[in-house]
């Protein structure tokens, strides 16, 4: 792994799966190649592209989620919102890589994002609790909530719904606060005390999202999967945490005893939908309607992205309002939140195409 530098809030990654056995078995050819020691990937002969981080395809993922997530949950602590998402035509990685595919076999080495974050977001708290009992002080206070949601045709569908039906109409909503705060409504919001429930919460709602695609003969891969958690804490205001400049910290004012502050954050982890459908003529009826709504969400996504990029353009206009999914977003990317995106592709020449759209497609965020 190596890495590159960058001002801006928001910092892609790439990552090549290896070769699949099919792949390999098939006689396709290995046509992108990592300059040693730089983030800089070159597809067939000359096209060389760069990212804040690369990952050839040896990378474990372990790697992936140090550099790519932990100091984004730990920013969660301090009340700064995040949104890692996952980029790539299907077969690319996108799902191994935010680790909710639960594969039945899989082994530790091998857990993707999610649950090294969930993992590490337990630990942070159970070490911010013994912290402040060892030294005294009193000890925070911890709220966690997941909600997992799925759209689709520009709709907004409820993962942890079980009663959902896709063929009505889904009644959530996405509202902004008055401070710019974005909040659903009538989706469930699950309550969670430990590692093992959320993971169990993410399962669920992982299987159910397989389950209702297949009932409706739709693949999983057309829409676009937001597993969310917020985080409430509260705890004795930290004097030397002055510069903290999060929107979502409101301290109670109190000088008599302890000041206690509230920190609110949330992190979004989006396995995108497969980013060919951005490319395909030809449909006719429901699959022609699907292909351009997906379109809608990753269209809006690489305009709100490259604006987030260009010093001019942030402080004027973000597109945010083009898509449900950059409206779900919006007060996790940019601003003060931290945005990660991992552009998944594959090495293999017959996808020659379809990478280098997705490292074009990539390369705005920059
Ligand atoms: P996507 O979600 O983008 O459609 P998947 O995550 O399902 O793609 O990956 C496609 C296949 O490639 C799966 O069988 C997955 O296990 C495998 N795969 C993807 N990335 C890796 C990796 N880094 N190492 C090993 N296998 C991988
Ligand atoms: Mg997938």
């Amino acid at each position: 792994m190596t890495s590159g530098q960058d001002e801006s809030s928001v910092r892609v990654a790439l990552r090549i799966r290896p070769q699949l056995a099919r792949e390999k078995i098939e006689g396709c050819h290995i046509c992108t190649y990592v300059m040693p020691g730089e983030p800089q990937v070159i597809l067939g002969k000359d096209k060389a592209f760069t990212y804040d981080y690369l990952f050839d395809m040896d990378s474990q993922q372990d790697a992936i989620y140090t550099t790519c997530t932990e100091k984004l949950i730990d920013g969660c602590f301090e009340g700064y919102n995040a949104t890692v998402f996952a980029y790539g035509q299907t077969g690319s990685g996108k799902t191994y890589t935010m680790g909710t595919g639960f594969d039945v076999n899989i082994v530790d080495e091998e857990l993707g994002i999610i649950p090294r974050a969930v993992h590490h977001l337990f630990k942070g708290i159970e070490e911010r609790r013994q912290a402040a009992q060892e030294q005294g002080r009193p000890v925070p206070e911890f709220k966690i909530n997941a909600q997992f949601l799925e759209l689709y045709n520009e709709e907004v569908l409820d993962l942890f719904d079980s009663a959902r039906d896709m063929k009505q109409k889904s009644l959530i909503k996405i509202h902004e606060d008055a401070n710019g705060g974005i909040y659903t409504v009538g989706v469930t919001t699950r309550t969670v005390s430990s590692e093992a429930e959320m993971m169990q919460c993410l399962k669920l709602g992982a299987l159910s999202r397989t389950t209702a695609s297949t009932q409706m003969n739709v693949q999983s891969s057309r829409s676009h999967a937001i597993f969310t958690i917020h985080l409430c804490q509260v705890r004795v205001c930290a004097s030397d945490n002055q510069e903290n400049e999060s929107d979502n910290r409101v301290s109670n004012g109190n000088s008599e005893m302890d000041e206690y502050e509230t920190l609110t954050a949330k992190f979004h982890f989006v396995d995108l939908a497969g980013s060919e459908r951005l490319k395909r003529t030809g449909a006719t009826g429901d699959r022609a309607k699907e292909g351009i709504s997906i379109n809608c969400g990753l269209l809006a996504l690489g305009n709100v992205i490259s604006a987030l990029g260009d010093r001019s353009k942030r402080a004027s206009h973000v597109p945010y309002r083009d898509s449900k999914l950059t409206r779900l977003l919006q007060d996790s990317l940019g601003g003060n939140s931290q945005t990660v995106m991992i552009a998944c592709i594959s090495p293999s020449d017959r996808d020659f195409m379809e990478t280098l759209n997705t490292l074009k497609y990539a390369n705005r965020a920059r």
